[in-house]
């Protein structure tokens, strides 16, 4: 039987930015994916880097703040071992609030300069504010992250969906349909599909072609809508939150009703072409912050249910579970992060070997 220090499920932004984080740590890593690697939430995202936004739940602002601190570094170690550049975009982000009052780290902003800092954007009445919050692609930040791995020395499995994960002479085993392996730990970085209580979160999104070049360089976030400019001159519009399952349907009206929203901000899309629509299955929790533990079953871990910012938390959640799996303690507290907070509901997790790829029931809003 083949083995390795870790196993980690799951190919997407958490389960890759932790393999690479374990190598350079001198493990083995192995990561098995059931479908095409990078293929679900992580190239679904909109990339936006948000720790200040007053969405993000506050138990989260230490380590998203942590993360977003990481993330030029992270972005450099990624894009130099893999020879490719993820558009990481600095210039911040205007946010359009429903009160005056914004976070601390929001500067306000008069008419006169929201429309210097972005000509084409107007106000539909909302109070405007700057904050120095960057977006990546990450489509790209994922690709970059796999290559960056692989070059690493990750081995990395598609295709292979894992069955089951068992203890046997007190070492994790993992089993798909065909083989069997095994691990000093295994970390289960499996998004949606983690098992409960993480459950699936729609969000759609599309992407236009404006017909001006340049007509937007921040990232503009308002309560309804939001729009993220990538360099090559696409714009990005999302997104949807829903509570539907597993079910990944594009629909026109909900595509409809974000360009009406977006047009109220940026009245030139009117006029933009839709180039491309989709919809991702964000990991949901309860309470909408992830669990990153160890479970009931010694040496296998849990780093999933990181919701709308999964992208922001890949490199915080990396080096929080190479502690964690090598046995440390993390310099950050994350009680917070522990699913005794749900102790009414039983994570099936805990007892993960039967229930590997079972859907977490959705629960209608
Ligand atoms: C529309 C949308 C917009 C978003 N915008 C942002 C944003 O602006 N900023 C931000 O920070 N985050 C954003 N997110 C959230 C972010 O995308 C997720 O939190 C993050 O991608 C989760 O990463 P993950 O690796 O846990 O999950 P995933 O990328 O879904 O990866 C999990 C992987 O596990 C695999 N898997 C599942 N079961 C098995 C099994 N049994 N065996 C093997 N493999 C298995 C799946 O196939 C999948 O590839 C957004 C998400 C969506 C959908």
């Amino acid at each position: 039987m083949k083995s390795w220090d870790i196993i980690i499920t799951g190919a997407g932004i958490i389960g890759v930015s932790l393999a690479l984080e374990l190598r350079q740590r001198g493990a083995s890593v192995l990561v098995m994916e059931r479908g095409e690697p990078g293929g679900e939430s992580s190239s679904a995202a909109a990339g936006m880097l948000a720790p200040a936004d007053p969405d993000t739940p506050a138990a989260l602002r230490t380590i998203a703040s942590a993360s977003a601190q990481l993330f030029p570094e992270y972005v450099e170690k990624l894009e130099s071992l893999a020879g490719m550049e993820v558009d990481f975009r600095r210039q911040g982000t205007i946010a359009f609030l429903e009160t005056a009052d914004g976070p601390p780290e929001y500067q306000p902003l008069s008419s006169a300069q929201l429309h210097h800092r972005e000509p084409a954007l107007v106000s539909p009445g909302h109070p405007s504010f700057f904050v120095q919050e960057n977006s990546v692609d990450p489509r790209l930040l994922m690709r970059a992250a796999l290559t960056a791995a692989q070059k690493s020395g990750v081995e990395i499995y598609g295709n292979s969906e894992v069955r089951a994960i068992s203890i046997q002479n007190a070492n994790p085993e993992v089993r798909t349909d065909r083989e069997t392996f095994s691990a000093r730990a295994v970390i289960n970085c499996q998004g949606a599909w983690s098992g409960a209580p993480v459950r699936p979160r729609k969000g759609q999104m599309f992407y236009v072609q404006p017909q001006r070049a340049r007509l937007l360089q921040h990232v503009m976030r308002a309560p309804d809508v939001y729009i993220v400019p990538r360099s090559s001159g696409k714009i990005l519009i999302g997104a949807t939150v829903e509570d539907v399952g597993y079910d990944k349907t594009v629909d026109d009206s909900a595509i409809h009703g974000l360009l009406t929203a977006g047009t109220k901000y940026l009245p030139e899309l009117a006029s933009a072409t839709i180039i491309e629509r989709w919809a991702g299955l964000r990991p949901g929790t309860p309470d909408s912050l992830p669990i990153i533990v160890m479970t009931g079953k010694r040496n296998v871990f849990v780093a999933s249910g990181h919701f709308r910012n999964g992208i922001l938390l890949a490199p915080i959640t990396a080096k929080i579970m190479a502690y964690l799996a090598a046995g440390k303690t993390p310099a950050m507290d994350i009680a917070t992060f522990s699913p005794n907070r749900f102790a009414a509901e039983k994570p099936s997790y805990a007892d993960h070997a039967e229930t590997f790829g079972t859907p977490a029931q959705s629960v209608k809003k």
